[in-house]
């Protein structure tokens, strides 16, 4: 099979991690027989350099006429002073809107190999874990109702959260799909001792659970969530929840697994269609250096072949190289131990492509 995958290389360690990724690809693809087609397109600072904006509508084309986007990332200091409307990370938002992006999923998972690196205790943690998040991404605070206005105490300013029944439904059939392909469990979490907008989301999904009687459903309070998660992670199977709690708590989730170098995610619209990239930035601070970590971006195009194209085997095959040379023994600086050798993103990349069989 033909694929046509859209390359938005990035700012800062973006472009070197990319490159490994798709080199990831193309053994799989040569030894599967596939072809991965990359269309390279432009996003973020690098477009501002380019084009003075951060999303063009080539790069909006070029995504839309493909089978998925693969991102490295985006942003770096160099852009600090543009303004807000023009900073690198509207692309994101761009992207996210234009292609009708509505589900980020954000696996959180701790290899066996990794857990020194883990900041829980090892009782905790012992066995590993692997989470699902799912996180809205087109709706709520982040796009509502925004404003200022006069009050007695002074300027005011405020952001409206809302949630309608039919996006609320959208996201939480991803999060039961998957759970059924999973543990079949899902938690979804919300502050409905508070907000009339979880009350909303709750009793919506308590709805679209009737739909799947094998999946168990529980519900938490997202400050109770927060703490659940470094008290006992091993409870979670696919965790739902709306933008603003998914930001935070996907964040928390993945500290927890000790390297956000390792982690994937992907942003999923409707019929399979997807972005993938690392849950991490650009780290502008180590860029050109040749220490960036690949794997959460290799990591990335397994979840895109499995996700978006339903390639299982060659999406393990590519999961598997990553956990075969973790049991040798490579590490990049950011997950070896102190005095632990370390090899650059380029050697990291070749190893993993070396065991890609
Ligand atoms: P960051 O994730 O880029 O970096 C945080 C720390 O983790 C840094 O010390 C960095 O060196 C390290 N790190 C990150 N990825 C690594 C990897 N693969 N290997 C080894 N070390 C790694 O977060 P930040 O410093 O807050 O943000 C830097 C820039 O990235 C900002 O402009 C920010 O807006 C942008 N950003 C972009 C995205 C995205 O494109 N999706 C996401 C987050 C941040």
């Amino acid at each position: 099979m033909d694929y046509k995958i859209a390359v938005i290389k990035g700012d800062g360690i973006g472009p070197s991690i990319v490159d490994q990724a798709m080199l990831a690809l193309e053994k799989v693809g040569e030894i599967y027989g596939h072809k991965f087609e990359f269309q390279e397109v432009l996003a973020g600072g690098a477009s501002i350099d380019a084009y003075g904006k951060p999303l063009t509508q080539e790069t909006i084309d070029v995504c839309k006429a493909s089978d998925s986007v693969l991102l490295g990332a985006v942003g770096g200091p160099k852009w600090d002073s543009q303004p807000s409307d023009n900073r690198p990370e509207r692309a994101l938002l761009g992207l996210r809107k234009e292609l009708g992006l509505f589900a980020n999923l954000r696996p959180a998972m701790m290899f066996d190999e990794l857990k020194d690196a883990c900041p829980l205790k090892p009782e905790i943690v012992e066995g590993g874990f692997d989470i699902m998040i799912v996180r809205e991404l087109i709706g709520g605070i982040y796009f509502g109702e925004r404003g200022k206005k006069e009050t007695e105490n002074g300027p005011a300013a405020y952001d409206v959260e809302q949630y309608s029944e039919g996006e609320v439904k959208r996201i939480a059939k991803v999060a039961f799909d998957l759970a059924m392909q999973r543990n079949k469990k899902v938690t979804s979490i919300d502050k409905a001792n508070v907000l009339d907008s979880s009350r909303l989301w709750r009793a919506t999904v308590e709805e679209v659970a009737k739909e799947y009687p094998e999946v168990e459903l529980n519900h938490f309070y997202v400050d109770n969530a927060a703490m659940q998660i470094v008290r006992n992670p091993k409870q979670f199977d696919v965790i739902l929840t709306s933008n603003l709690f998914g930001d935070i708590l996907s964040d928390e989730a993945s500290q927890v697994t000790g390297s956000i170098g390792m982690l994937p995610s992907a942003s999923l619209g409707d019929g399979g269609f997807g972005m993938y990239e690392p849950i991490h930035g650009s780290a502008p601070d180590i860029a050109g250096m040749d220490i960036a970590n690949p794997m959460a971006t290799i990591l990335s195009a397994a979840m895109m072949i499995r996700s978006s194209f339903g390639l299982t085997s060659e999406a393990d095959a590519i999961e598997n190289a990553v956990k075969k040379v973790l049991a040798d023994g490579v590490r990049t600086g950011d997950i070896a131990k102190p005095g632990e050798k370390t090899v650059g993103t380029v050697e990291c990349g070749r190893l993993i492509v070396e065991a890609i069989q």
